[in-house]
């Protein structure tokens, strides 16, 4: 990327009136064309805007950029799984995951560098936090890929906690989902969150896109000891929220609890019972993910069984269940084991 150039991906339309206004001749349509140019039709080249006055096309070059650096790495796992290594100004490293699982291509956009909240399980959590993606570099993950065109579903569920980094990521699925931008469905999009308060109730009255409660243990005490974030946000203040709101979610606009497997520690018949009571109460389907192990900490995976009769225990109780498949484990491409080797644990 040029440095003396300025980054206009992520500019929503209001933005990019307030900035190309007082650029000479540039009208209203004309701006109401690069919008599109760029979230429609996904060009990053302005050359390339052909029904651009060609002035106005070597003017945008002059001063403006669309695109960043390329991805530095890029892996592949024997089941199809990609994964992506971008690095963002200030040495913000951060990857990208693609799953191909049946027709579906999902893209796992991360939103932060690293992440502050130190989920025990999680090697993200271990990486430290190393600054918040613009929504620029957010977008920049879907475009600077091969399955540009090709993907069907986007989760926010890669580095970080969206709703930490809640404007960028509020921007970002506002491009998306606008029919003169990228002109996605609400339905293919899935916001992953360990629950924070304020930006939960915007995401769900703002937005219609799926939501996945990272929730991991029914148990105050015990989620205490995975998630530290716990402490700021107790389950009860989630539980409240989603209860309050869950009207807002149907068949078309799922709410998810995301409950990973950890052997010994929370999948006994009382975690069972507790889980399934709240989800009931929040009307919220289940999805166990199985463990993932990484090298930063000791959590094992339980058994094929153990998980069977966990999901069992929940679907007793009238609980709509799945477990996850574990995709691009030898890549460390899957979930929660996004962590960049760049940087190393302090
Ligand atoms: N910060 C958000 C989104 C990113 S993490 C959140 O926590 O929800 C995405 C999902 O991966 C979360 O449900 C998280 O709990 C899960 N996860 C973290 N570490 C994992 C591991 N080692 N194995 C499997 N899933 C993990
Ligand atoms: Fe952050 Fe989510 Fe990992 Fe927790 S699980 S440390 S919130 S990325």
């Amino acid at each position: 990327m040029n440095k003396t150039k300025k980054l206009i991906l992520g500019y929503d339309y209001d933005d990019l009136v307030n900035e190309l206004k007082y650029l000479p001749d540039t009208r209203h349509y004309n701006i109401k064309q690069i919008y599109q140019w760029i979230y429609k039709k996904h060009v990053n080249d302005f050359k390339l805007m052909t029904d651009l006055p060609n002035e106005l096309r070597t003017k945008l070059n002059d001063k403006y950029t669309l695109t960043l650096a390329p991805p530095e790495q890029v892996s592949l796992a024997q089941d199809g799984t990609k994964k992506y290594l971008f690095k963002f100004d200030n040495d913000k490293y951060v990857e990208t995951t693609v799953i191909k699982e049946d027709k579906r291509t999902t893209v796992c956009l991360s939103s932060q560098s690293g992440c502050k909240y130190g989920c025990k399980f999680c090697a993200t959590g271990k990486m430290g936090f190393h600054g918040d993606l613009s929504t620029g570099e957010i977008l920049w993950q879907l475009l600077a890929i091969d399955e540009i065109d090709k993907f069907t579903n986007i989760v926010f569920m890669g580095m970080g906690e969206p709703l930490d980094n809640a404007e960028s990521v509020f921007k970002v699925i506002k491009l998306l989902i606008d029919p003169n931008g990228w002109g996605l469905s609400n339905q293919r999009l899935t916001l992953s969150t360990i629950g924070i308060p304020d930006m939960l109730i915007h995401c769900i009255e703002k937005t219609k896109i799926n939501i996945a409660w990272s929730l991991h243990s029914p148990f105050d005490d015990e989620r205490h000891q995975l998630m530290p974030v716990q402490n700021i946000y107790p389950l009860q203040t989630i539980i409240d929220i989603l209860y309050e709101y869950k009207y807002y979610f149907s068949p078309h606009r799922k709410l998810t609890i995301e409950y990973l497997m950890l052997k010994d520690i929370n999948i006994s018949k009382a975690h069972a019972d507790a889980l399934a009571k709240i989800a009931n109460l929040i009307n919220a389907r289940v999805n166990l993910i199985p463990y993932n192990p990484h090298l930063h900490n000791e959590f094992l995976t339980p058994n094929y069984n153990e998980m069977i009769n966990f999901q069992e225990k929940l679907k007793n109780k009238g609980v709509i269940t799945t477990i996850r498949k574990s995709k691009g484990n030898e890549i460390l491409a899957a979930c929660g084991n996004l962590y960049t080797n760049k940087k190393k644990i302090h």
